[in-house]
């Protein structure tokens, strides 16, 4: 990686600022390179690309911008893994990962390409004399601002429907993660997606977000980021009727019943708040363990714990944390739990090894005998860090889970059918998982209820968030 342009209109274009931002090798703090720092310009240059390319896109038939969906998927792939290099170098995620993640890029295209031609309205029976049905017609130009943590798995998984229903993008990657969605931008016009349907500019969140907000032009926001961001948006949003989709953060509760296969439990309750070090929206971070086996299931948990592997090198099980400002966030939130007198069961600290000296590793870290009031239950801290909570009954179990700003995301552990449905539909999450903690599939919808954001991508429904419903009445 060397210097990192805008990509607008299947051209690089240098911001109009003059301006660029160092990016840092999250595991060896050296310089990887630079980026754009774009600015407001740079941002009407993109939504006017795209809004030229909108007409042909969206009179295309939708067979046609399947197929082309497809190829891009088909080209992500066959790439010879530069998109994955990429991804890993910026975020410091282990090369082992890459692949699965690349994988399931591609498959965002393959569903969405594929599922445009069964995507239809309806037709409304109100009697004889009416002829009345229902269209879905696209936005226009559809402005998607993303985070670091995956960054373009979450970026086709907004991407790929908005393309599908005959939207033109204008995409803006976290400054942190730039470079992987530019080489994506390439790979998929050389695919056959046509100069100016996908534009990527990069740059800073307040220099862009609002720009891309305030545009006239831009006629929805897909954002994936924190629910701080995600409130400034949605203030914005408020001036002018913008639709937004907003997928932000969770402290998501992960429940552990008598009942359950503690075995499993113990290691898929590790998963949950260590996979990408815990840099996951929903990443399972209250662990809720009922009492009559709390003892003999923390056991087994911190054993599973002890096994994660924290380093620079592709077979560790997850890496440095992203960002520097990340990395200091987490060590302030063991600050915050020694002045609440919690002394961490396991880890509480930056990793130390060969070569991980200079980047930002930290140990996997669990606190027992956590408070659900406690300020470390209650906010998101996005690195590897789990509170063990205990609870009594499945009320118990219940109102502490839901007891959260958050609601992004639930896990429970039991083998009673008829608990696991009935806690299913009292849990206030937009995602229940249960026997495993994994982050769904690309056919589930994904979304938040209460501070963790609203609309939905993934799945069907997403269509439903990237067109806007018509109703045609014809009176015969
Ligand atoms: P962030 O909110 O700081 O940044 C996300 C994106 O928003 C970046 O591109 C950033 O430049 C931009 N941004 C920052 N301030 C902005 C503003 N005022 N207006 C418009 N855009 C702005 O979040 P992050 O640190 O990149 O990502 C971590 C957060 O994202 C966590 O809270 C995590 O839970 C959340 N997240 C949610 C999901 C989900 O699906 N719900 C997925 C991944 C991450």
């Amino acid at each position: 990686m060397n210097r990192v342009l805008n990509y607008i209109n299947g051209h690089d274009v240098p911001p109009s600022t003059g301006a660029y931002m160092e990016k840092t090798d999250p595991r060896t703090g050296a310089r990887l390179g630079e980026v754009a720092a774009s600015g407001k310009p740079d941002v009407d240059a993109a939504v006017a690309a795209a809004s030229a390319a909108l007409p042909a896109w969206r009179a295309m038939r939708p067979s046609e911008r399947g197929r082309i969906l497809v190829e891009i998927a088909r080209a992500v792939r066959d790439s010879d893994g530069t998109l994955g290099r990429i991804e890993s170098d910026e975020t410091g995620k282990p090369g082992r990962e890459m692949p699965q993640l690349m994988a399931l890029t591609a498959q965002y295209f393959e569903f969405y390409g594929g599922i445009v031609n069964a995507m239809d309205g309806e037709v409304v029976n109100v009697g004889p004399d009416y002829h009345v049905y229902t269209r879905r017609d696209p936005f226009g130009v559809i402005g998607i601002i993303l985070p670091w943590n995956a960054p373009l798995h979450q970026a086709a998984r907004a991407i790929a429907p908005a393309l599908a229903c005959g939207n033109v993008v204008v995409a803006k990657p976290s400054e942190f993660t730039s470079g992987s969605l530019i080489a994506f931008a390439r790979l998929a016009e050389a695919a056959g997606l046509p100069p100016g349907v996908l534009n990527v500019v990069l740059g800073t969140g307040p220099a862009l977000g609002p720009a891309l907000a305030t545009h006239r032009d831009v006629r929805k926001v897909s954002f994936t980021g924190s629910t701080r961001a995600g409130r400034e948006l949605g203030r914005i949003a408020a001036d002018r009727m913008l639709p937004l989709t907003l997928e932000l953060g969770g402290k998501s509760a992960n429940i552990v019943f008598a009942d359950a296969d503690l075995d499993a439990a113990a290691k898929g309750c590790t998963t949950a708040f260590t996979w990408n070090g815990g840099q996951w929206c929903a990443a399972g971070t209250r662990l809720l363990v009922q009492s009559s086996i709390h003892d003999a299931f923390v056991d087994k948990l911190l054993t599973s714990v002890a096994g994660v592997r924290v380093g620079p090198d592709p077979a560790a099980s997850y890496g440095p944390m992203t960002t520097r400002a990340q990395f200091e966030k987490v060590q302030e939130s063991f600050d915050a739990a020694r002045r609440l007198g919690l002394v961490p069961a396991i880890g509480g600290r930056v990793a130390q090894g060969a070569g991980m000296e200079k980047g930002w590793f930290i140990e996997p870290t669990v606190y027992l005998n956590v408070s659900n009031d406690m300020e470390i239950a209650r906010e998101e801290i996005f690195g590897p860090v789990l509170c063990v909570i205990r609870f009594e009954d499945e009320t118990d179990a219940i109102r502490i889970a839901n007891d959260s700003d958050y609601g992004l995301a639930a896990g429970i552990w039991s083998r009673d059918i008829g608990r696991v449905h009935r806690v299913a539909g009292a849990l206030e999450a937009g995602r229940i998982v249960v026997n495993e903690y994994s982050g769904g599939f690309v056919q589930t919808p994904c979304g938040g209820f209460k501070h963790s954001g609203y609309g939905r991508e993934q799945g069907v429904e997403a269509l439903a968030h990237y067109t806007q419903l018509k109703s045609v009445i014809i009176r015969l």
